[in-house]
Order: C-alpha cells, then sequence, then structure tokens
C-alpha cells in the first residue's frame, strides 16, 4: 500500500489525479466519493486535499465562495498548490467579478487563521471526529434526513406488520398497482385502467384508494374524508389530526388494506367487489386487528365500528 503511494502519489492529490494501477485498486480508489463524504481532513501541508471540494477547513470551500470558486483556474487543485501559489493570476482567471473579490477577501482572512505546516502530513478523520464504527457512519449519514411524520405514525400504528409494510408501500409510492407495474416495464396485461369503476382512469395510488368511486363509496361508509387537493402524506396527516379518532391511523390502513385485496380479486379471481362485502371485512379486520390494542381503546373501536352495519 506504502508503495503504491509513494510510487504515484507523493504531493498529489489521489482523488483528483488521473487512475492509475490494477483494476483492483481503482475499484478501491473509486471508494473514495463515499469516504471524502463522511471525513475530513486534519490540515499538514495539504497535498492530498483538494482545496475547493474536500472538507478541511469549517465547510467546504466551494459551497462558502461559489463565486470566487467559478473562478478558479483548476477545480483540483490541492491546498498545498493554493498556498504555494506564486500570484493570484497562477489560482484565478482574472479579473475577478466584485463579488468574487469580496469572497476572496473573506476566505484571505480565514485562511490567516488556519494552522498550515508545510512539514506535516495531512491527517483524514471521520467527519464525526472519533474512530470509525458502523454506528457512527449511520447516524451521521442519516441525522440530517428528517422523514415525514406520517411515517412514524405509520410504524406506530397497532396494525400487524404486514399492513404497516403496505401502507409504507403507498407512502413510497412502491405498491404494484398496474401504473406502477408499467413504470417498471412489468405490466404483463395491456392495460392499466382501475377495474374498480368504470371511469377508464388510470389505476394510480391515488385513483384506486381517493379518486375511485368505490373508494370513496367504502371512505363515505365510516365517515372519513380526504383533502385531495394535498400530497398523500400531509393528506393522512391532516385527516389523522381533524379526526378525533384514537385509532385513525388504524382504521384507515385496514380499510385501505382490504380495498387493496378486493381489488386483488377482481383482478386475479374475477371477484366482483361490492360496498358490503368490504364493510364486512374491514370490521373483521379491524376486530382482529384491535386485538392488538389497550383495553380501553379497543372497547372504544368496537363501539365505532358497531355503528356500521
Ligand atoms: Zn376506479
Amino acid at each position: 500500500m506504502q508503495i503504491v503511494w509513494y510510487k504515484y502519489y507523493t504531493s498529489k492529490v489521489p482523488h483528483a489525479a488521473r487512475e492509475i494501477g490494477s483494476f483492483w485498486w481503482k475499484d478501491v480508489l473509486r471508494l473514495n466519493t463515499i469516504f471524502r463524504q463522511i471525513s475530513r481532513c486534519e490540515l499538514g501541508n495539504g497535498s492530498s486535499v483538494c482545496f475547493w471540494d474536500d472538507l478541511w477547513a469549517d465547510s467546504i470551500l466551494s459551497q462558502m465562495y461559489p463565486r470566487l470558486a467559478s473562478f478558479a483556474r483548476n477545480d483540483d487543485a490541492s491546498v498545498m498548490e493554493i498556498m504555494q501559489a506564486e500570484d493570484l493570476d497562477s489560482i484565478f482567471f482574472l479579473p475577478l467579478s466584485q463579488q468574487a473579490l469580496q469572497e476572496l477577501e473573506d476566505l484571505q482572512a480565514q485562511l490567516q487563521v488556519l494552522p498550515y505546516n508545510e512539514e506535516a502530513k495531512d491527517i483524514w478523520v471521520p467527519a464525526w471526529g472519533a474512530r470509525y464504527t458502523s454506528r457512527r457512519f449511520y447516524s451521521h449519514v442519516f441525522s440530517n434526513m428528517e422523514s415525514h411524520p406520517i411515517f412514524k405514525a405509520v410504524w406506530k400504528s397497532r396494525c400487524t406488520p404486514r399492513v404497516k409494510f403496505f401502507a409504507w408501500l403507498i407512502l413510497v409510492d412502491r405498491l404494484n398497482t398496474k401504473s406502477m407495474l408499467r413504470r417498471r416495464h412489468l405490466n404483463i396485461l395491456d392495460d392499466t385502467l382501475c377495474i374498480m369503476c368504470d371511469s377508464g382512469a388510470e389505476e394510480t395510488i391515488d385513483h384506486l384508494f381517493f379518486e375511485c368511486s368505490f373508494a370513496q363509496e367504502c371512505w363515505a361508509a365510516i365517515h372519513f374524508e380526504w383533502d385531495d387537493l394535498l400530497q398523500l402524506n400531509d393528506r393522512l396527516t391532516q385527516a389523522r389530526t381533524t379526526n378525533n379518532l384514537p385509532f385513525f391511523t388504524e382504521a384507515a390502513l385496514i380499510a385501505a388494506w382490504e380495498l387493496w385485496k378486493l381489488r386483488n380479486d377482481k383482478v386475479f379471481q374475477r371477484r366482483n367487489p361490492s360496498l358490503s362485502l368490504w364493510l364486512a371485512n374491514f370490521k373483521s379486520q379491524c376486530l382482529l386487528q384491535s386485538i392488538r390494542c389497550k383495553e380501553d381503546l379497543r372497547s372504544s373501536f368496537c363501539v365505532w365500528l358497531a355503528a356500521f352495519s
């Protein structure tokens, strides 16, 4: 490893240099994209660090000084090259714009307080500053990713994992509706039309579960209302908030689940759906799943269900 390193990369930024070496080595090199996203460089002489695009100062300089960076002669220049440059002309295409000039002044002020040691080696460390562990990697990468609150509501609901997974497929638009199968080029049927109604509409998630006249009858039967103008995630969240039922999420998921099962019966068994069949299935499925609720919630769920006949 060291032989390869010193042979090819002395005073060169490895990830900015042309790929050299065996196929195996080139494969390893390509991992640097991931490595650099989770690493920062404690600056030594700056020979292994891209001035503009690596994390070695407080933040990535091309993002901090975008106007100035747009004048850079070499996007891949190392910190060492920039620090040792004789004049501005070798770093930037001149003249600079007024805004770039302002950014240059800010950059110069920032560089003055940064440690730079020509004699020292660069040290690359994980961005979180400590030893690498997969757990730290995970929390670093996903710390800024906030999922929509409806996902939490679905996973926390008292439905069986199978129903939750079905709901998750809907939320991430991965349910195998005809429209989805066509998008994935898996549609073995010629048409992509909804079979629950005769509107001639394409069978999308929105149509099948909300716009379709059959779905609307189902929702009306249990007095659930949706704001169709909202995106699906927000639509569910809004309905959860406005509806007072403590088991709203469970009931909504089961309702959609039973709708999907009737749809599958029609597609695969040619069995005709009906509102009364859906309602009967919905009620018995709710009763079955309500066993997973605490006693007081379960009894209010049962009372609510009993009102529909
Ligand atoms: Zn339809």
